[in-house]
């Protein structure tokens, strides 16, 4: 374990100057292959690419630290993660997940992982229904905290202790942590055996780079992750590995900003006679805050926020075409501010019944804040909430 801080990990480990040139900043290795002595006999510590590089190698080795795990693998994107994680269970497995997970990860579990002889249940309230959930067959326990667009807080100690407490000791615990970064939270200290990121989000944070991430402390997990990642060739390149470490450096500058202005327009939202309901878990009054207290560093809530606003889908459409800083565009978690639709846009393919059950409304609109003036966002939010509610 580093005695260092997390910025101090984050700048430093998987960073080191080269050895050869003095270059304090790692290059760039594109080279597919690498030189061998003999047969089998490496000159480095690289054989191939795809099975390992060092711009891939640095960021993982950052990312473990950060997380505070022993293992990190990187792969082309957070999808990536998704399907490897999948791809390691057994045909005849279950899986069980909270309901309002990412859009893609549904997906995933729905019209693929099935198709591979994977079931999955949704649960609600993982923490009310999960003991009643669990098979002889359940493999996998996945969570999202806070939940995508929702942002309902799961407290990952408690799934850990209804978990150990069932007959069943073969469920891996996967804790999605995209949402917070290894900033705010990381669920391997309560009790998660791997933590994913899309590093699309948070981590690279330039909103210039797709890629994923897994930690784990637990070996056998990440052998067979670490295999499936050579087998399967989901790696990210040269390029992408060493822009999102580069991000990695800042992101405790980024996150906090975010997480601050965040909380302000979240308070401001709340106030607004325009709004009808606010999702916030950095707000007292949010239904999870006790959970967020000790899960999340200084209770941040993190850069997301979901609001609906008086008027419909019509109200919610007209707010998001009239904002200026804002820009109107799927995605979250960098450097520039932006809001979606979540019902037409990123969770359209989740039928709407399911979508209602979840918070997921026509009229609710998610913002990604980035770390733009927090008055000038405010300003910004006013005006178009205005405009949105002007007849
Ligand atoms: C974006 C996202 C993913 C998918 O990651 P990609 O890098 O886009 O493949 C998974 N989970 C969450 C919570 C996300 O926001």
């Amino acid at each position: 374990m580093s005695p260092y801080g997390f910025s101090t990990r984050a700048v430093h480990v998987g960073s080191s100057p080269d050895p050869v040139t003095g270059a304090v900043i790692p290059a760039i290795s594109l080279s597919t292959t690498f030189a061998q002595s003999e047969p089998a006999k490496p000159i480095g510590a690289y054989e191939y690419s795809r099975s390992s590089n060092p711009n891939r190698h640095n960021l993982e080795t950052a990312l473990a630290s950060l997380e505070q795990g022993k293992y990190g693998l990187a792969f082309s994107s957070g999808s990536a993660v998704t399907a490897v994680i999948l791809q390691s269970l057994a045909q005849g497995s279950h899986a069980i997940s909270v309901a309002d997970v990412y859009g893609g990860t549904h997906r995933y579990f729905t019209k693929v992982a099935n198709t591979h002889g994977v079931e999955t249940s949704f649960a609600q309230d993982i923490v009310a229904e999960l003991a009643g959930l669990i098979k002889p067959e359940t493999r996998l326990v996945w969570i999202e905290t806070p939940s995508n667009p929702t942002l309902s807080i799961t407290d990952i100690s408690k799934v850990r202790e209804i978990i150990d407490a069932s007959d069943n000791k073969n469920i891996v615990l996967v804790v999605d942590n995209t949402f917070l970064s290894p900033y705010i939270s990381n669920p391997l200290t309560h009790g998660a055996d791997v933590v994913i990121h899309s590093a699309t989000k948070f981590i690279n944070g330039h909103s210039d780079v797709v890629l994923g991430i897994a930690v784990t402390n637990n070996e056998s997990i990440y052998e067979r992750l670490s295999f499936l990642q050579n087998a399967v060739g989901a790696v990210p390149s040269p390029f992408d590995s060493w822009l999102a470490h580069r991000g990695v450096k800042t992101l405790a500058l980024r996150v906090r900003t975010a997480a601050e202005s965040a909380l302000k327009i979240a308070q401001f939202l709340e106030k607004s006679d325009k709004v009808q309901a606010v999702n916030y878990p950095g707000l007292s009054t949010h239904a999870g805050y006790d959970v967020v207290k000790k899960q999340h560093r200084d209770a941040l809530g993190g850069g997301v926020v979901s609001f609906r606003v008086k008027g419909g889908a019509e109200a919610a459409a007209k707010f998001t075409s009239s904002t200026k800083l804002f820009t109107l565009a799927e995605s979250l978690g960098g450097i520039e501010s932006l809001l979606e639709v979540p019902a037409v846009m990123t969770h359209a393919g989740i039928p709407k019944e399911a979508r209602e059950k979840s918070g997921v409304y026509d009229n609710l609109v998610r913002l990604s804040i980035g770390i733009e003036e927090v008055e000038d966002l405010i300003e910004d939010i006013k005006q178009a909430l205005e405009a949105a509610t002007a007849n």
